[in-house]
């Protein structure tokens, strides 16, 4: 058995399709007239646009708009006169076009490679797309054709750009096998939103399988089986199966409130990182915004996005939501987030260090902006703030007053939002999980970021492999700090709800929390679950899981009573 990370869920079972995406070779050589080269660049420039409109048309009916967007990505980084300009100029320098197109994007890829930070590392595997089909169209290379693959087939790739994946016939393909690329990579993304199996970071995987044998992939749990034997293909078709039904039903749960068995309403939400992405929670039939990531809409920036700019986004993502709940988070910048232009010093420990509040407390001038765009946006919606990484009870009360004083400005202005917006905390440090009781008394309302509270209170860093084993939300220290920021709150009459990834586990239903923010995908899943429990019954499995020493036993208690 092959364990890589399960990025998207389902089972898979079929034939192993090997998709090579090999450099095309070419001759360097140079240019005769180099006018000439550059048209032909140039002419090799419009027919990608030209393909490239094309596949994103496709993906735009079959995997939707964000992941036509990221195609489209393409057409506007080539375009960019700054990656041409570079290109020409080589050509100049008497290069043929396939090299200047290949040392160019190389050091694009080099520069993107540098930084700790996922997005921009995405950006590389962008340029890797474009360098692979400009090459084919100048070398009159065929095109990788994903499409034309048979019915029942386990695609294995290296990795897979999102050109590649976008002609995908969701209908013939049983899973989705890479080599390279975690969770966020283009390839997880698309095979979530085309809801195909699949696992990544399968190490030695193409080297592994070969072309016709027969596999076995589980997405959720992150396995991959090459040459099954008769009882593990009829245990995977019984669990596929299984999966299949379970899907099929939850569409009874569209236009359903969500409830506890014993009638107990709870608020289901959906994550998004740009307002476009709240139609996919509107469609998914999430009942507000939990929590809207602020930090990428700074990251498509080159300058910090002005208060107009800024007001425009958080105005329509209310009016989309239609006076639904939008918690807006303030920008969460530094750790593995880093957004260029602003300058910030390389840090010995960035998750310890000069992050999201304590950034944008030192920076108010940029931080009044954007609370100011937000308060303004709250007379369109039902906004409320959020703070990140909160640790002591005078960053929420340095925020509040800022708030109070933007409140104040806009009052003299003339300029109306809603009076009562409201100020909460993410719960997502150990500090902040200790002086819950405190902050519950002056916050507005908690919502728990896993997703760094077990990297902080594990002391593991979310990224790092190596200690990956002890990156668990089952570790009786994080079930106990969630237990505990859960009742703080609920003492103080403020709804606690979770915004980490940990908040779409089904495991986790009965820890008792008011508020669920998953991704878009995982709303029905989630109101399913939240039906199957009585309070009475959640409560009993929470104090038997209190009780345990290792993740291993709360896992085992969990999965005992999963439902
Ligand atoms: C979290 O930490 O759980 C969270 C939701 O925030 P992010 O993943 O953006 O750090
Ligand atoms: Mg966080």
């Amino acid at each position: 058995m092959y364990k890589g990370i399960g990025g998207s869920s389902g089972y898979g079972i079929g034939k192993i399709v090997i998709i090579k995406n090999d450099m095309p070779v070419y001759e360097i050589k140079s240019p005769e007239n180099k006018e000439n080269e550059i048209k032909r660049f140039l002419q090799a420039v419009d027919k990608f646009i030209e393909k490239t409109t094309k596949i994103a048309e496709h993906m735009r009916k079959t995997a939707g708009e964000k992941n036509a967007e990221i195609i489209e990505g393409h057409i506007i980084m080539l375009s960019d006169p700054f990656m041409q300009d570079e290109i020409k100029d080589k050509i100049n320098s008497g290069m043929c076009a396939e090299e200047a197109v290949d040392k160019v994007c190389e050091q694009f890829i080099e520069m993107f490679t540098m930084t700790d930070d996922e997005l921009t590392v995405q950006r590389a595997t962008d340029i890797k797309d474009i360098r692979l089909r400009m090459l084919k169209i100048l070398t009159g290379d065929r095109d990788i054709d994903i499409s034309e693959v048979p019915k029942g087939s386990i695609i294995v790739a290296k990795d897979l750009t999102p050109s590649m994946t976008a002609g995908i016939v969701k209908e013939n393909v049983e899973g989705i096998i890479t080599q390279a690329g975690g969770f966020t990579s283009h390839s997880a993304i698309l095979a979530r939103a085309l809801e195909i199996p699949g696992v990544f970071s399968v190490d030695d995987i193409t080297d592994n399988a070969r072309d016709g044998m027969e596999a076995v992939i589980d997405g959720k749990e992150g396995c991959v089986i090459l040459n099954p034997s008769k009882e593990e293909i009829t245990e995977y078709t019984t669990k596929k199966e299984k999966y299949l039904k379970n899907k099929e039903e939850l569409n009874k749960y569209r236009n359903k409130a969500t409830k506890t068995a014993d009638s107990i309403e709870i608020e289901l939400f959906g994550n998004i990182g740009k307002p476009e992405d709240a139609k996919n929670v509107k469609d998914n039939d999430g009942e507000g915004i939990g929590l809207f990531r602020t930090e990428f809409l700074f990251m498509e920036n080159t300058q910090i996005p002005s208060e107009e700019e800024q007001f425009e986004a958080y105005k329509k993502t209310a009016v989309m939501m239609d006076g639904k709940e939008v918690i807006i988070r303030t920008l969460d910048v530094g750790g593995d987030k880093n957004i260029p232009y602003l300058g910030m010093e390389k840090e010995d420990n960035p998750f310890l260090g000069f992050r999201a509040v304590r950034y944008c407390l030192d920076r108010k001038e940029m931080y009044k902006i954007q609370l100011r765009a937000l308060i303004r946006a709250s007379v369109f919606g039902k906004i409320k703030i959020m703070i990140p990484l909160v640790t002591c009870v005078n960053e929420l009360r340095e925020v509040k007053v800022l708030v109070e004083d933007i409140k104040a400005d806009l009052d003299r202005e003339n300029i109306p939002y809603d009076k009562n917006i409201s100020v909460g905390v993410m719960i997502e440090t150990p500090a902040a999980s200790e002086i819950a009781d405190l902050l519950a008394k002056e916050a507005d309302f908690f919502s728990i970021g896993t997703n760094d509270l077990t990297q902080y209170t594990m002391a593991v860093d979310r990224g790092n492999s190596k200690v990956a084993y002890l990156y668990s939300v089952y570790n009786p220290a994080v079930i106990r700090s969630i237990k505990r920021i859960i009742s703080a709150a609920a003492n103080e009459n403020i709804i606690a709800g979770m915004c980490g990834e940990a908040a779409a586990d089904p495991l986790l239903t009965p820890l008792g929390l008011k508020e669920f923010s998953v991704n878009a995908s995982s709303i029905l899943r989630t109101r399913a679950q939240i039906a199957k429990w009585t309070k009475a019954e959640a409560d009993k499995v929470a104090d038997e899981v209190m009780k345990c020493a290792t993740q291993e036993e709360v896992y085992e208690i969990l999965k005992r009573y999963e439902r």
